[in-house]
């Protein structure tokens, strides 16, 4: 298993179930999304997370080649990453993350 990585900012979000560092706040790029549980956040960086099987997924902004990611320290699904966009308008989402926000705790300072 990955060590767990800790995050170092004030404001960030943790896995719900286990409370394992996932993502600082500031790294959010949009609230906009949406997750099978609702609302998601899309975002730069988030650690202590593992890929499931990559698959092409029709998302509502067209079909991208996307994975699952799973918390490291209590493999619970957490969201997905973005491996390739096809439509050139989408392809700023390649390389970054999805996280469900009712899958998280949020720390603040
Ligand atoms: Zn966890």
């Amino acid at each position: 298993m990955k060590i767990i990585e800790y995050i170092e900012a004030d404001n960030k979000y943790k896995c719900l179930s286990c409370k394992a560092h996932l993502s600082a706040v500031d790294s959010v790029v949009s609230k906009e999304f949406k997750g099978s549980t609702g609302v998601a956040y899309l975002i730069e960086d988030v650690v202590n997370t593992f890929d499931g099987t990559s698959e092409e997924r029709e998302l509502m902004s067209g079909v991208h080649v996307v994975c699952d990611i799973f918390c490291v320290k209590c493999y619970s699904y957490v969201g997905w990453r973005y491996l390739k966009a096809y439509r050139e308008d989408q392809k700023y989402k390649e390389g970054k993350f999805i996280l469900e926000r009712a899958l998280l705790s949020k720390e603040t300072s």
